[in-house]
């Protein structure tokens, strides 16, 4: 079925296209000189002293956890309410997910309480997913991984440019990573970023991001190089330079596309007001979201009265979406009792909206409008 309102739609025009054909016929469609653009564009945007251009969000969170040195055995602090990457990156290193639970109906992210509950003498780090681009609570976090000497990790996917106290999401713990999956605020199909301001973490990422080699393919041909020592067990996690082409594209567009998003959001919000049946989680969040998504909660509900809804709105022509099925109910990480009944009643109960820049007035009232009807039968 084609819906009339997708989830979402990419904020692409002629400039990808040009980036692109640029790229190609430069005949360097590997790891090179775009990659290096995008790398220094984004780190220089966001404030931060290194950015190092993956193939996704999933292996810079793998790196993420080598470079706190994450191993064997820890535990790893992190929430359930995300998307399943944050969770298995930490299975990778043969580590534990410890769960804590969000902080309310209103406000999704991981709550420093539970956080600090569930430190042992085995945590290692703490793994904070700033939900639909709105900032945990940092200063609290990194108070608490002071105190225990925990490294924090930022999965700061739906967060681009999004800020905490007028510092960009990302850059306060000690390494951050983005995703430029087809449906993020940033757009490349597949693409990641680790950013730190670490030098150590910055030349061990880019050793691993590549083999462990200690020269590119890119550098030999210019001569820059003409052999290399393997000095670390890496990977091949590189980004290529058509995608890094896109991106620069991207980067372009997206003080524009954040803007947008913003207006939005704030027109569901004057449009959702009156309505009894929702939450509308992080309606009082005081600092600048890139509001990747635009969720809203169900009161006095459960999930088969959630999912008739998005069946109706379906119907209407409206795609949604649940952001997420909680990653500790999945078999492959529900090893543990756990308590997270606020996380259990959002993952039932939530239900995404479309989130777009190009979304226009007519779009969000029709939404609502949908959205109480089926709410009221
Ligand atoms: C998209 C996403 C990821 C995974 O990113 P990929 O680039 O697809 O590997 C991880 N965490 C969160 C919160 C995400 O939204």
């Amino acid at each position: 079925m084609e819906y009339k309102i997708p989830l979402f739609d990419l904020n692409f025009d002629q400039e990808e296209e040009k980036a692109v054909l640029e790229t190609l016929r430069s005949k360097w469609i590997s790891t090179g000189p775009k990659v290096g653009e995008f790398e220094d564009k984004f780190a220089r945007m966001l404030g931060v002293n290194h950015a190092v251009a993956l193939a996704n969000c999933t292996v810079s969170l793998h790196l993420a956890m080598i470079l706190c040195g994450v191993g064997d055995g820890d535990e790893v602090i992190c929430p359930s309410l995300t998307f399943v990457a944050s969770v298995n990156a930490i299975r990778y290193v043969n580590a534990v997910p410890v769960f804590a639970d969000i902080v309310g109906y209103e406000n999704l992210n991981i709550d420093h309480v539970d956080i600090e509950r569930k430190i042992t003498p085995k945590t290692k780090a703490i793994v904070v997913m700033h939900y639909g681009g709105f900032a945990c609570d940092m200063d609290r976090i990194m108070t608490i991984a002071q105190k225990y000497n925990l490294k924090v990790i930022e999965d700061a996917c739906h967060g681009p440019f999004a800020e905490y106290k007028g510092r960009k999401l990302g850059t306060i713990g000690a390494v951050g990573c983005f995703s430029f999956f087809s449906n993020k605020n940033i757009s490349t199909g597949e693409g990641g970023m680790l950013v730190t301001n670490t030098d150590e973490y910055f030349d061990k990422a880019k050793l691993l991001r590549s083999h462990g080699m200690t020269s590119l393919s890119y550098e030999r041909a210019k001569g820059h190089a003409s052999n290399y020592d393997v000095v670390d067990l890496g990977y091949n996690y590189r980004m290529d330079d058509i995608r890094a082409s896109i991106g620069l594209a991207q980067l372009n567009k997206i003080e524009a596309d954040l803007k947008k998003r913003e207006e939005i959001r704030k027109r569901y919000i004057n449009a959702l007001g009156d309505l009894r049946h929702i939450l509308i989680p992080f309606k009082e969040h005081q600092w600048f979201s890139s509001n990747y998504i635009f969720p809203v909660v169900l009161k006095n509900s459960n999930y088969e009265k959630r999912d008739s809804v998005r069946n109706k709105m379906a119907e209407a022509g409206i795609q949604t979406s649940v952001h997420y099925p909680a990653a500790h109910r999945f078999s492959m990480h529900r090893h543990c009792h756990l308590d997270l009944p606020k996380t259990e009643y959002v993952t039932d109960n939530l239900i995404t909206m479309p989130m777009y820049s190009k979304l226009d007035n007519d779009k969000i009232n029709f939404m609502t409008k949908a959205l109480d009807d089926c709410l009221n039968e």
